[in-house]
């Protein structure tokens, strides 16, 4: 009969990490935001890299802003039960999923292991990880944003309604997040997110 190994034997005696979902809407500067958050808070944080079946945009690299996938290969890890949580988000038209051995394993080191996924991923996450900490980036209002995505002048008129309807179903589900962030400027969304990691870290 196989025996387990007493815990003190463990690969790591770390402290396990804490799991750290983040949602908002398409243009509410998440990216920035993120970004940011990494090189300004100490604390051990860690991206998790999701993967998806939608094509790399001019700047984006393979593993470290997403795995990009073909459909194929997407649904194989599905099958495997290789995702924490994927779906095809709502609007994008393309699928998205957290791996879950690379969350395991950051967690299990000590990380504090950060998920951007839509409000459908963050309720399927919550599920497997009750405790996790949810933080809502809130562009303020629906006009705000419709302001910062026309400001932007990337989307046709017809790829900006629906990225403000689908902004407006994400926006009414952000009550249910621990803690809404309003987007007023970076600086000052950073050092609300970072503030309220380190208070999560006394608790
Ligand atoms: P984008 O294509 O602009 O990078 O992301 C589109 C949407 O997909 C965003 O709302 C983003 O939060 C969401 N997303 C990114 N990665 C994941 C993931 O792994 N799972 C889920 N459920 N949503 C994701």
């Amino acid at each position: 009969m196989s025996q387990q190994p007493p815990n003190s034997q463990r690969p790591t005696d770390a402290k396990p990490g804490k799991l750290i979902i983040i949602s908002g809407p398409s243009g509410v500067g998440k990216t920035t935001v993120l970004k940011s958050l990494f090189q300004t808070c100490e604390l051990p944080l860690e991206a998790s890299v999701s993967a998806t079946t939608r094509p790399r945009r001019t700047g984006e690299t393979e593993g470290v802003s997403y795995y990009y996938l073909s459909p194929e290969q997407f649904e194989e890890h599905r099958k495997n039960g290789d995702f924490l949580e994927c779906c095809e988000v709502f609007g994008y038209g393309h699928w998205y999923g957290t791996l879950e051995a690379p969350v395991t394993t950051g967690l299990q080191a000590g990380k504090w292991v950060i998920l951007e996924v839509d409000v459908e991923g963050a309720a399927k996450v919550l599920k497997h990880h009750p405790d996790a900490i949810t933080i809502f980036i809130h562009p303020g209002s629906l006009e705000e944003l419709e302001q910062r995505l026309r400001g932007r002048g990337t989307e046709s008129e017809e790829v900006l309604q629906k990225r403000l309807a689908v902004a407006k179903r994400e926006l009414d589900a952000s009550s249910s997040y621990q803690h809404i962030v309003t987007n007023q400027s970076v600086e000052q969304t950073v050092n609300d997110i970072c503030r309220l990691l380190q208070q999560a870290e006394k608790n």
